[in-house]
Order: structure tokens, then C-alpha cells, then sequence
């Protein structure tokens, strides 16, 4: 198995508690990739990044560079900093067409609602198969280019039975990481028929999409579903066998939170609207918070008030939400300096919140962190340290990205 040392790293983001403060910080460090080839019988199966890659790159060595062990290839990373490639846990990429002109109109003073999704069913719905895969290829490109090597895509964009599958199957050859957002809004043919559609989602959607996913999402939200019509879709999914995600109290104070706790779902996501009861609640669970400031960028909505969440205890995921309607971004850095500026985190926060929280939102212990066995998902900053994510705004500092020990 060959290894790869890459040393002269200016400042490392572990977030291996072992290495001491939030993001185990080491300088002048060094880091060893061991290269391993993957059978088809790898322990976590269907969850494996093994189905898209033969050879996964593991890490196999971190530590200072003076003590690093010989490797049979060398990086230098030139005093740069080095991070964990960025896990967005929360993403819409399976969809066609685009919402400039909404975007416009909002930003003249319209306001958002949930139903401006059904101009880009129609428009997923349209799409060849190719178009909508060519599409997810392009924006998880765009993605990598700034940093993430671990993306989430949910389906949600065609709302009936076949159109939910083929989203999901679009998705799946894509990442290990898909969700059934089977009920995202009510589509036009169900219009004023929410219950006929959420019996349809369990009756016939659920069954046959959930072989292609790992989790279930619901949209609770006012103008989208309700707190008994999101609890019967998401126990309908835990029954197939799926996780939950929630997206919840985006737009308005609702029952999102306590739902998605309730359910012990894996995230709850947007959580712009808190009362004392959400945030104990949260804090008391194992539900990420997943915070998704550039959608209230985009949409001139509240921001969710992440410090007083930090505080309390709650866990937090940070991602960029890409879609056409509300936050048609894919740059984490971005998102960091939202969360920096506007949320009040940290920038230290920020970052772990774009990395060991996303992973933590995907249940996952591999990906987010820089410890022996971790992928090798590796950004390279042209800068001296973390913190420039948030300093230097809208600048690409992005130079180069390992994922899964292969540079992109
Ligand atoms: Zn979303």
C-alpha cells in the first residue's frame, strides 16, 4: 500500500480533541496517507464511499513534521494551512432550471414563501435523466473547488412516485449520502389535498424510494406540511427503515424542533425560529442543529440565533443548503463568514461547525476530523491559518483539495 507524507503544513485542523482546544490545532504539522484498496466487503457497506472509488486514501499518520515517519511519495504543502475537507450535510442538487428572476423580484421586496419550489418541479420534472445528472456533477464540482469532499443531496424536486426514484437514483450515483425529501411541498396536482398527499408519500412513495436512501426529510412549515402530517411522514420512513432529517422553524416559530427531537432525528435544519423550550430540548438531544445562513442570506430571513445554541450545549452543522430558490451557493468559506459575522460564532466554531458538525449531522466518524483512519479528505488554504475563512471573505482561498487521498 503506497503512502504519501504531506509535511510543511503551516497550521493543521485536526478537530482531534486528543491534540488539545476545539479543533486540536498542531503547527509546523505533517500528516502520512496510506492508500487502501477497497473490496466489495467493506464493513459499512452501501454507506461506503467503496462504491465510488477503488482506491480510498486513509490517513495513517498525523502529528508535528519533525516527527514524521518516511513515506514512499512527499507533499509539500507550503506552509499552508490544512483543514478537513468540509461535510455539507444539506443539499438540493437533483433539480433543473434555475430562479434568478425570483431571486430578483425577492430582492426588490417580495417576500419568500414555501410554494416558489413548484416552478422548479415542473422544471425537474422535464429534465432528462442526463440533464438532471450533468447538473449534480456540475455543482458538486463546484463544491470541491471550495473546500467540501463530502456533500448530502436530497430529492424533492419531483414529488410524485417516479420522479422521487429517479432523483434518488440520480443522487445515489453521485454520493453514499441521499435523502428522501419525499414531502418538500404539495405539489400542483394535490393542491388544497395536503392529507391525500401525505397518505400517498407513505402508501406508495415511501416503499418503493426508501431502498435508495438513508434518510427521510420533511418541510415543516407553514404553506408546506404540518406538525401531524410531517409526524406521519417521518415515522412512515423510520418504519422503512430510513434516519430523519427535518427541516424546521425556517420561516416561523413551529414544531419542527420538538418533532425532529421527538423522532430522534439525526438533524433538524434551518431552526432560525428558537423559543427556551426548542433550545433545551436540542440541547438535551443528540439532533444536530444544522444552520443554513446563506438561505437567509438569500431570502433576507432571520438568522438563527446560533450563539446562544452553541451555548446551551447544542451540537451545530453549518451548510450552504445549494438550490435554485433560497441559496443557490455552494461555498462553505462563504457560509463561514456568514456564521462569523452574522450568527456570532467563532471563527474556530465556524470551522468546526462546517466540518466535525456536518459529520455528525451524516452520523458519520470518518469524515470531518484528521485522525489515524480518517479519509483523507484534505484542504490546502492559500493562507497561514483557519482563521482566514472568515477573515478574508469572498476571496478564493481554496488551493488545493485532497478527497479521499486522491488531489482533485
Ligand atoms: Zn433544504
Amino acid at each position: 500500500m503506497a503512502t504519501t507524507l504531506v509535511d510543511n503544513i503551516g497550521s493543521l485542523v485536526t478537530n482531534d480533541p486528543a491534540w488539545g482546544g476545539l479543533l486540536g490545532l498542531i503547527p509546523d504539522a505533517a500528516i502520512v496517507v496510506e492508500e487502501e484498496r477497497t473490496g466489495s466487503g467493506t464493513a459499512d457497506g452501501a454507506q461506503s464511499r467503496s462504491q465510488f472509488q477503488e482506491v480510498v486514501g486513509r490517513v495513517a499518520w498525523v502529528g508535528a513534521a519533525t516527527d514524521a515517519p518516511p513515506a514512499d511519495r512527499r507533499i509539500d504543502a507550503g506552509g499552508r494551512a490544512v483543514l478537513p475537507g468540509f461535510v455539507e450535510s444539506h443539499s438540493h442538487l437533483v433539480f433543473a432550471g434555475d430562479r434568478a428572476e425570483e431571486f430578483a423580484a425577492r430582492m426588490a421586496g417580495e417576500r419568500y414563501a414555501a410554494g416558489g419550489i413548484r416552478s422548479t418541479l415542473a422544471a425537474t420534472r422535464a429534465a432528462s435523466d442526463a440533464e438532471l445528472s450533468a447538473n449534480v456533477s456540475r455543482l458538486l464540482d463546484e463544491y470541491a473547488r471550495q473546500g467540501t469532499t463530502t456533500v448530502e443531496i436530497k430529492s424533492g424536486y419531483g414529488q410524485s412516485v417516479a420522479d422521487e426514484r429517479r432523483s434518488l437514483e440520480v443522487a445515489a450515483g453521485h454520493t453514499p449520502f441521499t435523502t428522501l425529501l419525499a414531502a418538500h411541498v404539495v405539489p400542483p396536482e394535490y393542491a388544497g389535498r395536503a392529507d391525500d398527499y401525505v397518505a400517498m408519500v407513505i402508501d406508495e412513495m415511501i416503499p418503493i424510494c426508501a431502498p435508495l436512501a438513508s434518510w427521510i426529510d420533511v418541510f415543516c412549515e407553514q404553506g408546506a406540511f404540518d406538525a401531524d402530517q410531517s409526524r406521519a411522514v417521518l415515522t412512515a420512513g423510520q418504519r422503512a427503515g430510513l434516519g430523519v432529517r427535518v427541516h424546521g422553524n425556517q420561516l416561523h416559530p413551529g414544531p419542527g424542533i420538538q418533532l425532529a427531537v421527538e423522532l430522534g432525528a439525526a438533524s433538524v435544519d434551518h431552526v432560525c425560529h428558537t423559543d427556551d423550550a426548542d433550545i433545551a430540548a436540542l440541547a438535551a438531544s443528540d439532533t444536530v442543529a444544522t444552520l443554513l445562513p446563506a438561505a437567509d442570506f438569500s431570502t433576507r430571513n432571520r438568522y438563527p440565533d446560533a450563539r446562544r445554541l452553541w451555548d446551551a450545549g447544542v451540537t451545530i452543522a453549518l451548510g450552504a443548503d445549494c438550490n435554485p430558490g433560497t441559496s443557490y451557493t455552494t461555498s462553505m468559506p462563504f457560509v463561514i463568514a456568514l456564521a462569523v459575522r452574522e450568527l456570532r460564532l467563532t471563527p474556530d466554531e465556524a470551522v468546526w461547525a462546517a466540518t466535525a458538525g456536518g459529520a455528525r449531522a451524516l452520523g458519520r466518524d470518518e469524515i470531518g476530523v484528521l485522525r489515524v483512519g480518517a479519509s483523507a479528505d484534505l484542504v490546502f488554504l492559500d493562507a497561514p491559518s483557519h482563521l482566514h475563512l472568515a477573515y478574508r471573505p469572498g476571496v478564493p482561498l481554496v488551493h488545493t483539495v485532497m478527497q479521499a487521498g486522491v488531489l482533485r
